[in-house]
């Protein structure tokens, strides 16, 4: 139900806190030779470089909150905009609400573009809870504090979870397995393009 493939793959991942999607979705864009657009890792990068917009979001990114939409798309826009993102790009933690569903579908719009299809990582809260606890032990960001955890999968399950029932109607969603092992789960994404005809590049 795709429109016709023009060899540019559009993608978006999405998936709870500790789903695993940042690890998937850097092997997708990899495999697609397509650039990870993250806003997670955007912010984090400003926050290190003690950029302006790193002291903006610091304090709201570390409780867990979510970063204003209008200041988020347009960080988004700017870097869809460059070139290495002309040919496809893979999403990762944005859209996270309809509001920045509508943002993303305007400025696709204005560029005559559209998602090929929206991962949907599925892991259950207790086991997300879980490797969550692994990973604030191993990387220690600041943002993996048991509260901020907490308040993040609230978000996901109130205002990210809806985004996916809108792609639902566009007919883009693939719900993925995110249980199990990693290059598994790594080949049920690339099964479920490929049924689509997102072919990897060669
Ligand atoms: P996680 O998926 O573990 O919450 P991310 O790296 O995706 O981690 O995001 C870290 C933080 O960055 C979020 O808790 C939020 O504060 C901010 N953030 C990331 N993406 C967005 C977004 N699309 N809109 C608003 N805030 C965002």
């Amino acid at each position: 139900m795709t429109a016709q493939h023009t060899g540019s793959t559009r993608l978006l991942i999405v998936g709870p806190q500790g789903s695993g999607k940042g690890t998937q979705g850097v092997r997708v864009a990899e495999a697609f030779g397509i650039p990870v657009v993250s806003t997670g890792d955007i912010f984090r990068a400003n926050i290190k470089e003690g950029t302006e917009l790193g002291q903006q979001v610091k304090e709201i990114t570390d409780a867990g909150d979510l970063v204003p939409d209008e200041l988020t798309s347009a960080i988004v826009r700017d870097r869809l905009a460059q070139p290495d993102a002309a040919h496809g790009f893979l999403l990762d933690g944005y859209p996270r609400n309809v509001a920045q569903v509508s943002h993303l579908d305007d400025f696709l719009i204005g560029r005559e573009e559209s998602l090929d299809a929206v991962i949907e990582l599925s892991v259950p809260r207790e086991e997300s809870l879980q490797r969550l606890a692994l990973r604030a032990k191993d990387q220690g960001r600041t943002d993996d504090t048991e509260a901020a955890i907490a308040h993040r999968l609230d978000i996901y399950e109130r205002e990210t979870a809806p985004i996916l029932a809108v792609y639902r109607t566009r007919g883009i969603v693939d719900t993925i397995d995110g249980v199990g092992d990693l290059d598994e789960i790594t080949e049920r994404i690339f099964a479920a393009l490929g049924a689509r005809g997102l072919q990897r590049a060669a």
